[in-house]
């Protein structure tokens, strides 16, 4: 044995040492012990005590959400920790307490430094004073509005330099996703994105875009004498209590950097599954699923149909103390607490498969892989998902009988496929019509052939009978004269039950699984929408944009 290993040897042996005397104390003080190797630990719940208090006590908080709070700490006797339990006990907080080793202490301490760090970095924030913010939400009903708001700043030279901060606030009273600034030969166009759709809203003089850009730049961490590059940076919105992320990126086009600001709205984290747009069966289907320990849960569609949204939903569904969930994603938009997620970097060679590679080496007992596009990830996932883990991944195809030959193209076994896959979800998002505006109407005759044609025969008969209105979009004050306000998910899915593990060993074309999807009733994305005009919650025009025309 040489030294090395023997000094390893040794250092296991007291820590294991120090996990016994944890488990003791836990017993002795009638108090759970928790292991903390296998814990991920919420960042977010490490700032709740300040370090040197963590330091003295040997205490900090593991686990944090508005109502309830864990604490881990080393000894139960020392008096100080229990007056800080109590303390938060009567704030109203739920409260669990767990006894950890010293050792699991120690390497807390050193995460909590290196959090405090990265603290440091993200500080970098414009704030925009709620007076101000409430002056515009009340004065910028419409675009028309706000074009002209932005021209009466224009006109006050001393008003200029507060023009990012109105375009930033608009963005935030239209509940825009991203705001996208791009030059063009005499001008510059700035467009928000809402609910999915860009719109025009403003020409600005390029010599204030200049200054603009430049505080962008600042602002967000990018070298400012880079501009033949893309580069993507983050600053933040202080909006009294609350911050909002702004993920930058830009990128060099034929007349200047073209920028655009994604706003990670923090409300994106809260949404709960009930919320997405499942209907009832479909919703059932997925917890079921999603509660086995193991098995692939694949989620399909384009970029910005919503698929983080609805995975984020079932890890805050899962989250449990008990639960190790990993994220890899690319990039991480909204940071989820009690949850470990990192971050691929494929430039540097820190790529999807790399990283889940080395991730299932800690045990997790769920890992979110952000997306499937090579053969390496498709095949680490699909054993991972056969050795003990719930794996969740999205795969760009058009609908969710195509994940199957996707995976094929990928080079897994059709008999891997068959033993490995347990649901497909297929998703879209919808604008939701207006409540305030909209009109309800008989549809016309084309307008029932379509419904009829999605819903097929008898069904539409059943529906028929019970008289059908659906609803129009006009626009008002509330959604800001567009007729539709906020969005919700249509989806299809399917469990991979016998019929289609028999189907895909068999033949794992796209036909042969698309058949029997149709022989098995199922319902697609076209219907699920279909079914949501029906209930006034979107229309025939906002399904055929998404889904095609019917
Ligand atoms: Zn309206």
């Amino acid at each position: 044995m040489d030294d090395n290993s023997l000094s390893e040897k040794i250092k296991q042996y007291q820590r294991e040492a120090q996990e016994r005397e944890a488990k003791f104390l836990a017993e002795k003080y009638h108090l759970e012990y928790l292991d903390l190797s296998v814990y991920p630990i919420d960042p977010e719940a490490l700032k709740l005590l300040e370090k040197d208090v963590v330091e003295k006590y040997k205490i900090f908080s593991i686990y944090r959400t508005p109502r309830k709070l864990y604490f881990a700490l080393v000894d139960p006797s020392v008096e100080e920790t229990q007056k800080i339990i109590e303390d938060f006990r009567n704030k109203g907080y739920q409260i669990k307490v767990f006894v950890v080793s010293k050792w699991a202490f120690d390497n807390v301490l050193k995460k909590y430094q290196v959090g405090k760090k990265e603290r440091k970095i993200l500080t970098k924030k414009i704030e925009i004073e709620k007076e101000f913010l409430k002056d515009y939400q009340n004065k910028i009903k419409s675009f028309e509005e706000a074009r002209q708001i932005i021209d009466s700043f224009l006109a006050k030279r001393e008003e200029t330099n507060r023009i990012l901060e109105l375009i930033l606030a608009t963005g935030i009273n239209f509940g825009a996703s991203d705001i996208h600034f791009e030059p063009k030969k005499q001008n510059l166009l700035l467009r928000y994105r809402i609910d999915g759709l860009l719109y025009e809203i403003f020409r600005l003089p390029l010599e204030i875009w200049r200054t603009i850009l430049l505080k962008l730049k600042v602002l967000s961490g990018l070298k400012i004498n880079v501009t033949n590059r893309a580069q993507d940076g983050r600053f933040s919105i202080g909006l009294d209590s609350e911050n909002i992320e702004v993920r930058v990126s830009s990128v060099p086009s034929q007349y200047g950097e073209m920028v655009v600001l994604r706003i990670l709205d923090p409300k994106m984290i809260l949404v709960d599954l009930e919320d997405l747009g499942f209907r009832e069966e479909d919703l059932s289907l997925l917890k079921k699923t999603i509660k086995k320990p193991n098995g692939l849960i694949l989620n399909t569609g384009p970029t910005g149909a919503g698929k983080t949204t609805t995975f984020y939903a079932i890890l805050n569904f899962l989250k449990s103390p008990t639960k190790k969930i990993i994220t890899v994603e690319d990039p991480i938009e909204y940071r989820l607490e009690g949850i470990d997620q990192t971050q691929v970097n494929p430039s540097s060679g820190y790529t999807f498969a790399g990283a889940l590679r080395s991730l299932v080496r800690h045990d997790p007992d769920i890992i979110l892989v952000g997306e499937i596009r090579d053969k390496e990830t498709a095949a680490i996932a699909t054993q991972a998902s056969l050795t003990g883990h719930l794996v969740l991944s999205t795969l760009h195809t058009n609908d969710a009988c195509g994940a199957i030959p996707r995976l094929v193209d990928l080079e897994i076994m059709p008999k891997t496929i068959a033993s490995s896959l347990s649901l497909v979800i297929a998703q879209r998002l919808v604008r939701r019509v207006c409540l305030k505006c909209s009109q309800e109407m008989t549809p016309t005759e084309e307008e029932l052939k379509k419904i009829k044609k999605v819903l097929g025969e008898e069904e539409f008969k059943k529906i028929k009978e019970k008289g059908i209105k659906i609803k129009k979009p006009k626009g008002c004050k509330e959604c800001r004269f567009l007729g539709y306000k906020g969005r919700i998910g249509i989806f299809e899915l399917f469990l991979i039950d016998e019929d289609f593990q028999l189907q895909i060993e068999k033949d794992s074309s796209y036909l042969s699984i698309l058949n029997l999807f149709k022989k098995k009733n199922l319902k697609s994305l076209t219907k699920d929408g279909v079914l949501k005009v029906l209930e006034g919650i979107t229309t025939l025009d906002e399904v055929e944009r998404v889904c095609g025309v019917i």
